[in-house]
Order: C-alpha cells, then structure tokens, then sequence
C-alpha cells in the first residue's frame, strides 16, 4: 500500500476531473482549502465530458434572449421545469428544492457568474425540447439553450485555468491513473479514499484506457467530494436500469459518451451509506447515428434536428403529433420502444440538411469550438457544412437518392428488414407534401414549423420555409436511420443544497458531498423524469459551486 508522503495535508478530496470536480476543486481552494483532485484516466481526458459536450446552458431571461425578442421570466422557467420533471415520489424532496435553486440561478446570478470568468454566448439562443403538448405539458415555452462561445471546452478554459493556478501555488494536487475503490469511513464518518494506482496509459482523450494495476493508495481529508459521473458509458448499466415505462431496453444503441462514464463511483459511494436513487431516470436520445470516426466504442452523435424532417418508425408509420424532431426527447423515446424496434428514420432532403442538422458535441463544430467567427459565418454561405458533409458522404446510417422509389430500397437494403413498402411511404410523403401550400392547415408538424419560423433565431438559423420534400429544388432526397444514443443519468447519489451525501435515513454521511452526474445533477435527480436541455452542464457547475465552497469552508476546518 503505497500512502502518499503528505497524506496528511489535504483538507479536501475530489474524485473526478470532469467538469464537476474542477468546479469543486476550484471553489474548495478559493475558500483556502488544500485540495486533492484524483482522476482514474490520464490527464489527457481532464475536463471529462464537459470536453465533448457542445456547451449548451439553459439561462432564464438573459441579455440574448431579449435581443431575440424572447419574453422569459423566473415563473414560466419555473412553471416549465416543474411540467417537465414531473416530481412524483417522495425521494423528491431535495431534487425538487435543488430544481427550484437552480432555475433561480438561471434566471439571476449564473450568467454574471460565467461572465466574470470569461464565458460568452453565441447571439442566437437555441430552442431546444419544445415539448408540443400544450402550455402545461413538458419542455421550454421559449428558447435558453445558450450555446458557450467555445463550445464545451469554452465553458472549462476558466476551470481548468483557476486548476493551473491553485496547483502552482501549491493548494491543488492532482493525481491521473488514481482510480477510487472505497471510501474510508471511520464512526459514521467518512474520512479519506482508497484505491488503485492504474497502469499509465497513452489512450487518446475518451478512449478506454487499460485497467492494470500497479499500486494501491490511500489518501486521507476531513471531506470528500465525489464528481465521478453517471453511467451511460456502460451499455449494461443502462439496460439493467431501463424503466418499464420506456418499454424494453434497446438490443442495439450506441454510446454518446466516453468510456470513462462506467458508473463505478456511484456502487462505491452506495457500499459507504450513501442513498441513491432515481436510478431508472435516464435521458437518452431517439436522434443517434453512428459516428463514421469513431473516438470511443460504439461512438454515437447525437443529431440536434431542426423541425422539417419527416419522422417515420421503423415501418414506415409517421410518428403522431407531437412527436417532431427536437419536441420531446422522452416521448419520442417512448413511443419507438414501443414499435418494438431499435431505429426509427428521418426522411428530409439536402435544404433541410443543411440548414437544420447541428450535430452536437465540440469536435463536431470545429467553428464554435475554435471561436472562429469568420468559419460561424461561412456555414450561412455552404448549403452544408462540412462536418454534416463528412456524415453524408461517410456515415453508415445515411442514404441519397434522386427518387424516393430508389431512397426507400436502400432504405429496406440497410436495415436488412424489408419493413419499407415504398408505395405507403410515399402515400404518407405525399400526403405531408399536400399540405405545405397554405400557410395554415391540419398537418401538426407544418403548424409547429410555421410558427417556429415567427421565432428570428429559428427562421436566422436552424428551420426552413416549409416546402415539399420532393421539390426538385430541395436537392436530392436523404434518409438517416436513427439509433438510441445512451448519454446522462438523470438520478444518483442524494444531496442537500450543501452537496452533502444523504444516508437512507435522510441524515447526511459527515465529511461526504457528491456534484455533478455522480448527484442526479443535484438532489440525487433535480431534472425529474425529464430534462429542458442545456441543464446538465449547468447542473455541474451550480452542485460543484456548493460541494467545493462547503466542504472547502465549512469541513474543511472542523
Ligand atoms: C457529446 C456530449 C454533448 C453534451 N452536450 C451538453 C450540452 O450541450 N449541455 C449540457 O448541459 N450538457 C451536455 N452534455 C452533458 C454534460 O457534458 C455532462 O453531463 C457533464 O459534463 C458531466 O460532468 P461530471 O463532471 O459530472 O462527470 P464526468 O464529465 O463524467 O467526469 C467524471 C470524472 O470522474 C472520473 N471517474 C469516474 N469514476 C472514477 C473512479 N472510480 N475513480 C477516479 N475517477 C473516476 C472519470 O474518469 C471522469 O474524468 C453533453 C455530453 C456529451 C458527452
């Protein structure tokens, strides 16, 4: 048992260099703590999925907002969160104060707090998970997803940097290839962290790194913080927790996350006591295709869908109202697990492509990831950018045709089903063509279009003016088969609003706090069943903000 020499000196542990635990470790030193941040990857994976994500932050009633013409306020954020989690249990409890907190955030002091610290926003505000069913139903009356100017790696820079300086100064340690095992607890109290020194590893940011082992260690705080993520890395984690109101857990999915988000930190901080739960609430996307170079196993991108596309199952039915592209995440979901089928396909044509596919996650946005405004600019003038090119040109899940007739035998050739039968696809694109000549008319989807258009960032950006998807000046009909891509866990370890872990009793585990995923984002699960988008990133860094400024504070000099 290697015992590091200055076990000793450490007023907090932080397990997990993802954006949670930077954030912890971060706020914990400012409060004159010394600090320990362990990772079990190299350092080349610091800033964990933050890395990757696109940088989405739900803000309320912002500065973007406004200059868009968006009406927002704390009591519709508020009313829509409360319509979108559906808290029904009484474990709720701390999630729900945790919701209310954070939704407060949102609407008052986070964009202040980002500002300070050099985080900017790009102008147009996106209007993610709309929801559709009706003003008390789920999802965001109005848009907030404010992408970070820099994307995910944008929103770490002030992170990593505070990291950089606290650990030049001596009050920030930070060990890669420490991966935990056990928490020490001695009467009730947990005092310090156990486990094994991995063997170094050159695996790229994101891959799988080697498990072998080459030294134990044990480190010893009067508080430790646990950031360690959710599980939507371990494709088997999330088929044993998959909920029966989803239907059956897909055979096949892919994995929108790296391979470090395995879910151990979470069993870990369970066999010290800690409560978790809402482990069935997860948030996976039904809009998953397979990245054709691929970082990480299984590696799936998740397709940020404007509202053209035409969304049929995989047997040719079009899903009903209002299941469109980029409405509700868990609806959708729901409805396909129960055609009994793990795909489902957008039919939409190379207009719609190109203005209405954002592909989420920073390498696929080299532009917003590189602050590279003359590149942001360019996508206005190419009908599709290049990395939506790359997937058309490269990814398996997509087919071009000049004919629908042809489109739909490719089709029943990559499923390999025969499922399709061309003349009722084309009944049903016939029939969404028919309507598009009014302005007004029956068809839900059109509707929604239309109004979404009355929106300037929609109309600027991200939806076409309706028209046929067989006009010939649409340029060539294209089918994306659809996979269930894993990404967050929405429930885990519960916490009150100091990060403080809770034990099956409700009382909290002394010198324990949890942030981030490895929390359910707060609370154990602050999002409820659902999620409004942009709220996990944020999630991070409001639970990192209270576990590092109470354990750095508080505990720390007890
Ligand atoms: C492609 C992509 C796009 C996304 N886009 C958005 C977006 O636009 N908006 C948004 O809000 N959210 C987004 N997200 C989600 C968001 O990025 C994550 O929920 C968030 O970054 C999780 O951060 P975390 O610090 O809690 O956990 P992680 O980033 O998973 O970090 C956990 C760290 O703990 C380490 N660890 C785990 N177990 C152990 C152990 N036993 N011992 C030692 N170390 C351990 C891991 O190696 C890892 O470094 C996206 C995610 C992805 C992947």
């Amino acid at each position: 048992m290697s015992k590091t020499p200055h076990s000793q000196l450490f007023d907090v542990i932080v397990v997990g260099a993802g954006l949670a635990g930077l954030v912890a470790a971060t706020e914990a030193t400012a409060s004159g703590a010394r600090v320990i941040l362990i990772d079990q990857e190299s350092e080349a994976n610091l800033g964990g999925q933050a890395h990757w994500s696109f940088g989405g932050i739900f803000l309320v009633d912002s500065p973007e907002q406004r200059r868009l013409g968006v009406k927002d306020s704390l009591e519709l954020a508020q009313q829509d969160w409360e319509n979108t989690a559906g808290f029904d249990r009484s474990e709720d409890d701390w999630a729900r104060k945790w919701a209310r907190a954070y939704v407060t955030w949102a609407a008052g002091e986070k964009r202040e707090w980002l500002h300070q610290r050099g985080v900017r926003f790009f102008p147009v505000v996106g209007w993610a998970e709309r929801g559709g069913a009706g003003a008390q139903g789920p999802g965001n009356s109005v848009p907030r997803f404010h992408i970070t100017w820099g994307t995910g790696p944008g929103l770490l820079e002030p992170f990593i940097r505070a990291a950089r300086v606290a650990e030049a100064k001596g009050q920030l340690t930070m060990l890669w290839r420490h991966q935990l095992d056990d928490l020490v607890l001695a009467d009730g109290h947990v005092s310090g962290v156990r486990g094994t020194i991995l063997q170094d590893d050159n695996a790229e940011r994101g891959k799988a790194s080697n498990r072998i082992k080459v030294a134990n260690f044990e480190f010893f705080a009067p508080s430790v913080i646990v950031a360690t993520g959710g599980i939507g890395g371990n494709l088997e984690k999330v088929r044993a927790a998959w909920p029966a109101r989803l239907g059956t857990a897909p055979e096949s999915m892919v994995a929108g996350v790296p391979a470090h988000v395995d879910g151990r930190g979470l069993d870990i901080a369970q066999k010290a006591g800690a409560r978790l739960i809402n482990g069935d609430r997860m948030w996976h996307y039904t809009e998953g295709i397979a990245n054709w170079d691929p970082v990480w196993e299984r590696h799936g991108i998740r397709i940020l869908p404007g509202p053209s596309s035409l969304w049929l199952d995989a047997t040719g039915k079009r899903l009903p109202d209002p299941l469109w592209p980029g409405f509700d995440t868990l609806g959708t979901l729901e409805h396909l697990r129960g055609t009994g089928y793990d795909y489902s396909w957008f039919i939409l044509n190379r207009r719609i492509i190109g203005k209405e596919f954002a592909l989420s996650g920073s390498e696929q946005n080299p532009d917003l990831t590189g602050k590279d405004i003359r590149a942001v600019l360019a996508r206005a003038r190419v009908d599709v950018p290049g990395p939506v090119q790359a997937f058309l040109d490269r990814g398996e899940d997509f087919i071009q045709s000049d004919t629908l007739d042809e489109l739909v035998t490719k089709m029943n050739e990559l499923s390999g089903e025969n499922l399709l039968d061309p003349a009722s696809v084309a009944s049903v694109v016939a029939a969404r063509d028919g309507a598009v000549e009014n302005a007004f008319g029956k068809d839900g989807q059109l509707a929604a279009i239309n109004s979404a258009r009355r929106y300037l960032g929609d109309k600027l950006v991200r939806s076409v003016k309706p028209h046929r998807l067989l006009d010939p000046k649409g340029g060539g009909l294209i089918a994306v088969r659809l996979r269930i891509l894993t990404r967050k866990s929405l429930g885990g370890i519960q916490t009150d609003l100091d990060s403080r872990v809770l034990d099956f009793a409700g009382e909290p585990i002394p010198g324990l706090y949890a942030a981030g995923e490895a929390a359910g984002f707060g609370g154990g699960g602050f999002h409820g069943y659902r999620a409004l988008e942009g709220t996990f990133l944020g999630g991070c860094l409001f639970s990192g903000r209270a576990a590092g400024r109470h354990a750095g504070g508080v505990d720390a000099r007890s």
